[in-house]
């Protein structure tokens, strides 16, 4: 380790591009035929990869400013996740036995608490574990927006900012309340059309549609128990406008399921459908009670699918098809979910968990390969964000996102195959992270954050909100 982490931009200050040269390391490039390295390089070139390969880097590079000796390591592309609520981090913990509905009731009047302060250490908390953990490009899905609470998705976004992480942000929505037969209580929804106007500002203010964009946002109702038909319809017709993405959860639960039967005469996947909610600029988080007809118009349509396993797991929801959702090359991602329903906040784990919890399927130990599961965690996050062509696999020209996992420690030095050791083994830990070639983590820490800072603020905000519930809930 050659270089401190801050000040090391793609450029010198006279324009010439900065060069990274990693080497003597194992690396799995996730590329279309799943290329993998026993012993080669990656070099990175300003905020792009420029070479990968077998052996030693080319000789004769310009302009090298940093030389990373990977041994014993693993190089992979930077994680994606695609699905995430950051305000629950302050939430984690409660309604530890619940099914999904029950514990939306039991949290909904807390959430309902949260300010802008709150969500800015959510954010930091929530980012911050991902980022240390291998993540490179995040996502939240923020619905809950109590009147007065400040501007949420700025204090999300200066978060991943400080951390340097690429974000995908969506501005979420409930207008669907309780008396009108929905399942939060009036008090945590907006009207339909102030959500709809808050989520069109939201794309003004920040939305960059560039190659390597640092921040993209996507326009999210909650889901079909939470929002209208008029809202769903009409922020379809938004983000498509607007060219942006379109997210929800989608058929997570056997509730869902009854819930839209008895109040549209159809399953999740044919309501979604008929509101104009299929197509290759939309993904959906869980997707767990899908039938044989949902998944080929998921393939049919190219809509994606973020799996969430830990989250299904907590909350009992089911065990989606991923096997089949794949042999039908439907985009699949992994997701960690709100972090109060995956008290973990960690998506390199979700490699392992989709990989043991796909196998308690149908397709039993044929359900998914350690390789699978990583590509999940990678290129095919990218594919559901619709960013494949910039990020989740290491091939010259794309971003230079990309994660060294320590696998010669105690966790893994005895497991002959890298990949096996990263998805199978203990949480492997990073020994540097880069995003756009800058450090996110040196040596297992965060590069730009202080983390026992984000820890203090996380739980002085945490008991914050528990208080202000307590005396108003
Ligand atoms: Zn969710």
């Amino acid at each position: 380790m050659t270089e401190p982490a801050n000040g090391n931009g793609p450029t010198h200050g006279d324009g010439r591009v900065r060069r990274i040269v990693i080497e003597n390391c194992a690396v799995a490039t996730v590329d279309a035929h799943g290329t993998e390295h026993t012993d080669g390089h990656v070099v990175v070139a300003g905020d792009l990869i420029e070479s990968v390969g077998e052996g030693r880097a080319p000789a004769g590079l310009e302009n090298v400013v940093r030389r990373v000796d990977g041994s014993g390591h693993l190089v992979t592309p930077g994680l994606v996740n695609t699905h995430h609520h950051f305000y629950q981090w302050l939430t984690r913990g409660l309604a530890q036995d619940a099914s999904l509905f029950d514990w939306l009731v039991a949290l909904y009047p807390v959430w309902a608490r949260i300010d802008e302060d709150m969500v800015r250490a959510a954010a930091r908390g929530s980012l911050g574990m991902m980022v240390r953990g291998g993540v490179t490009t995040a996502m939240d899905h923020h619905y809950v927006f109590p009147r007065g609470c400040g501007d949420l998705l700025g204090a999300e976004i200066d978060a991943a900012r400080e951390l340097g992480v690429r974000f995908n942000p969506t501005r979420g929505s409930m207008d669907l309340g309780e008396s009108d037969g929905g399942l939060p209580p009036d008090f945590a929804v907006e009207s339909t059309d102030d959500a709809l106007a808050a989520t069109e500002e939201a794309v003004d203010r920040h939305h960059d549609p560039s190659f390597g964009s640092m921040l993209r946002i996507g326009v999210a109702p909650c889901s079909p128990f939470s929002v209208t038909t008029e809202l769903l319809r009409r922020a379809a017709e938004l983000a498509r406008r607007k060219g942006v993405r379109l997210h929800t959860h989608g058929s997570e639960t056997v509730e869902e399921e009854k819930f839209c039967h008895e109040r549209f005469g159809m399953g999740p996947t044919d309501y979604l459908d008929s509101v104009g909610w299929l197509g290759d600029d939309v993904w959906m988080a869980h997707c767990v009670h899908m039938s044989d007809s949902d998944i080929a118009a998921f393939a049919r349509t190219g809509t994606g699918v973020a799996h969430c396993p830990s989250s299904n797991a907590r909350l009992a929801a089911g065990i989606a098809r991923v096997p089949d959702m794949l042999a039908a090359d439907v985009p699949v991602g992994l997701g960690v979910d709100g972090t109060a329903s995956n008290e973990s906040g960690e998506l390199h784990t979700e490699l392992r968990n989709a990989l043991l919890v796909n196998r308690l399927g149908p397709r039993k130990e044929k359900a998914l390969t350690a390789r699978e599961s990583l590509r999940l965690g990678t290129y095919g996050g990218a594919r559901v964000l619709g960013r494949e062509r910039e990020i989740g696999s290491l091939e010259p020209g794309k971003l230079a996102d990309l994660v060294l996992w320590r696998v010669d420690g105690i966790g893994h030095s005895s497991i002959a195959d890298p990949v096996a050791a990263l998805v199978m083994g203990a949480p492997a830990p990073v020994t540097l992270s880069l995003v756009n070639g800058r450090t996110v983590v040196e040596d297992g820490r965060l590069a730009n954050a202080d983390e026992d800072l984000i820890a203090r603020e996380a739980r002085n905000e945490a008991g914050r909100l528990a208080r202000a519930a307590g005396s108003e809930g």
